[in-house]
């Protein structure tokens, strides 16, 4: 089945209704590199979705640790990192049991499909990525082919399973549009394989966490004093939020919020009781708002939020048998997939010679 649509907000429902209706749970896949801690923004972008989502459809998570090479090509730590992701994304509510939660690299079809679709994408388009330009400001001496072909490989990993549904946050829109447009190359050029894969948020807009600082978004390895990560400790927690920019507060009532105030409220919404939110959008309306107060507010609601995650990472981390077979069922899941969708893949390409 091969159904494009040009808004997907617009067409979701019927997309799932579609699918369904073949009598198929739809597939849904996605993955988070191993660079690093993870933090607010890889929850609520990615991570929320996949616990709703492992209850309703056929999915595959994976520690995109072959991902991580183009960024960070030094190993030592790579084991412990692919660890800390798996643990954190289980004690976040993942159920290995549930869905495929595995690594990227523990799957040779991976490689095989993105070496297909390099044929399929080309130099000019990859080199306007917005996050290949990124890297290459942050590392002007490692610009290697790996970073260009980034959505590539991406492509890959979720077209191997053949997913429709892909949970990501803001930043991943552009590789999305990518991978469509590998997949029409492929479809047109080979025949009807893939579905179009498309972004997905539970809320009606793909999320993205801002920095406290409002200079950009929450991330794992920039600009870490302004990002909330699920492995701070408490008073970390409370001492990013107290360092939070703010300023006098609004001079007339009903004033337009500046980006870091909006943002702060944004982070609000994420953790706090409704309660909470609308005493201080009253406060912040009629000019009576105590950014001080706030952000205590917000402080304890982080730390009550992230505390419970970080004790249960602690536990899975000390438990390395388990976190082996969680990788070793998950790998030979997602190897099943792969493999039906490879044979695939090489018959109508003609790769099969007898
Ligand atoms: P990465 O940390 O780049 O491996 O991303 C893993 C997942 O987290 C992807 O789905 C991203 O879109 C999502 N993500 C990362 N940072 C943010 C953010 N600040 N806000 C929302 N989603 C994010």
């Amino acid at each position: 089945m091969n159904i494009s649509f040009s808004s997907f907000y617009n067409s979701f429902p019927f997309l799932i209704f579609a699918v369904f209706m073949e009598g198929k749970k739809p597939i849904v896949m996605s993955g988070i590199r191993p660079t690093g801690f993870l933090h607010l923004g890889n929850y609520f972008g990615a991570i929320r979705n996949y616990v709703r989502m492992q209850d309703e459809f056929e999915c595959f998570f994976m520690v995109a640790d072959l991902h991580s090479l183009t960024t960070h090509p030094d190993t030592r730590h790579l084991k412990a990192n692919v660890h800390r992701v798996l643990a954190e994304n289980i004690a976040c509510g993942l159920d290995p049991e549930k869905a495929a939660l595995y690594c990227q690299s523990h799957v040779y079809e991976t490689s095989e499909l993105y070496l297909y679709l390099n044929m399929l994408a080309y130099k000019g388009e990859l080199e306007k990525t917005a996050t290949f330009k990124d890297k290459v400001r942050l590392q002007p001496e490692n610009v290697n082919a790996g970073l260009l072909t980034y959505p590539v490989l991406q492509a890959a990993d979720i077209i191997l399973h053949r997913a429709s549904l892909v949970p990501v946050g803001k930043d991943q829109e552009q590789h999305l549009e990518m991978a469509r447009n590998f997949v029409n190359r492929f479809n047109h050029r080979y025949g009807d394989v893939f579905p179009e894969p498309q972004a997905f948020n539970y809320s009606e807009q793909l999320v993205k966490v801002p920095s406290l600082d409002g200079t950009g978004k929450m991330s794992k390895s920039e600009n870490q004093m302004a990002t909330l990560y699920l492995a701070d400790t408490d008073d970390m927690i409370r001492k990013k939020v107290m360092k939070a920019k703010t300023d006098m507060g609004p001079s007339e009532p009903n004033s337009e919020k500046p980006d870091y105030i909006e943002n702060l409220f944004l982070l609000m919404k994420l953790v706090s009781g409704n309660d909470v939110i609308n005493k201080f959008e009253n406060d912040y309306k009629n000019c009576h708002i105590r950014y001080g107060d706030m952000k205590k507010q917000l402080a304890e609601d982080m730390v009550n939020f992230i505390s419970p995650i970080r004790g249960r990472v602690e536990d899975i981390l000390g438990d390395e048998i388990y976190l082996k077979q969680v990788m070793e069922v998950g790998a030979e899941k997602a190897r099943k997939s792969a493999k039906a969708t490879m044979l695939l893949v090489r018959e109508s390409m003609g790769l099969k010679y007898f």
